[in-house]
């Protein structure tokens, strides 16, 4: 998996760009929006709390980026309809995507599968997986119509190696990293690229409820992983697809 933590991204990098981010409101989502917003992206924050995109729409507008708009959705109760709705209203405000981050995801429960609730099983699947396919069905045309479209997935690192009690967190990322192969494969040639990106150990709310007894201060913050979040959605990457990466070095 290669990294890009070293990389240093002009200040324009995402000039004129229209980039979603799904699960703005927090954690890496935001550091993500605030990041894209600074190098010249028009932002959509997608999310589930108004009151808690409000706040990061603010700041964004006061480091002087482009004018963010906010898009409430819940992830766990969408339907195809509402992501047809989604589309339909970034294509009258603005007309095509450039860059799509599917950032939003839940854990779920630490236990066996043998344990595990089927209803929190499948409520993870569709946060984390469903709902990122029929978001990313539906917003494909709008994608296609952009001279370098960007599309990363999130992953984990028990997206590519299962590991005991992480369930249906596990699946949804082995999920995720299928759907974004599938969809490289079938664009090849074409200006869209579909790439996985694992954040690594991350300071935010999800890594203290999956390891409570960890010392926060020794990860890096959402901040610091920007490198690899602004190289895989800018343009150094073009031509680049079906493809995971990792925003940090593994931890050994
Ligand atoms: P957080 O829990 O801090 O943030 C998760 C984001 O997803 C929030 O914006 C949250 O919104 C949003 N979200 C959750 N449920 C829904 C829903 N039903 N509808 C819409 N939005 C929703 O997590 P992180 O920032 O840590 O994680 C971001 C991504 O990175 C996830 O995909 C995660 O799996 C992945 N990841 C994180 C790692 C880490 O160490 N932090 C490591 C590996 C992967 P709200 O404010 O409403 O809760």
């Amino acid at each position: 998996m290669t990294c890009h933590i070293d990389y240093r991204a002009l200040a324009g990098l995402l000039d004129g760009n229209i980039v979603l981010v799904s699960g703005a409101s927090k954690g890496i989502g935001r550091a993500a929006a605030m990041s894209y917003a600074r190098h010249g992206a028009t932002v959509i924050l997608l999310g589930r709390s108004v009151s808690r995109l409000e706040v990061v729409y603010d700041a964004i507008e006061a480091i002087g980026a482009p004018q963010p708009a906010i898009f409430p959705l819940n992830l766990e109760s969408a339907t195809s309809q509402d992501y047809l709705a989604v589309a339909a209203k970034l294509e009258k405000e603005f007309g095509q995507l450039d860059g799509l981050l599917h950032n939003a995801g839940i854990l779920g429960d630490r236990v066996t599968v043998e344990d595990y609730d089927p209803e929190l099983w499948a409520k993870v699947m569709q946060v984390n997986f469903t709902a990122t396919l029929g978001l990313t069905q539906a917003l494909l045309p709008l994608l296609g119509r952009s001279q370098d479209a960007s599309v990363v997935f999130t992953s984990s690192s028990v997206g590519r190696r299962g590991r005991a009690n992480w369930g249906a967190y596990s699946a949804s990322k082995f999920a995720t990293e299928g759907l974004m192969q599938i969809l490289a494969d079938e664009h090849q040639n074409a200006s869209i690229r579909f790439n996985s990106l694992n954040p690594g150990a991350t300071r935010t709310a999800m890594r203290q409820s999956a390891y409570p007894a960890e010392d926060p201060q020794v990860l890096r913050t959402p901040e610091e992983i920007m490198p690899t979040y602004l190289w895989l959605m800018g343009s150094p990457s073009r031509g680049i697809s079906g493809q995971a990466f990792d925003a940090q070095p593994p931890k050994n």
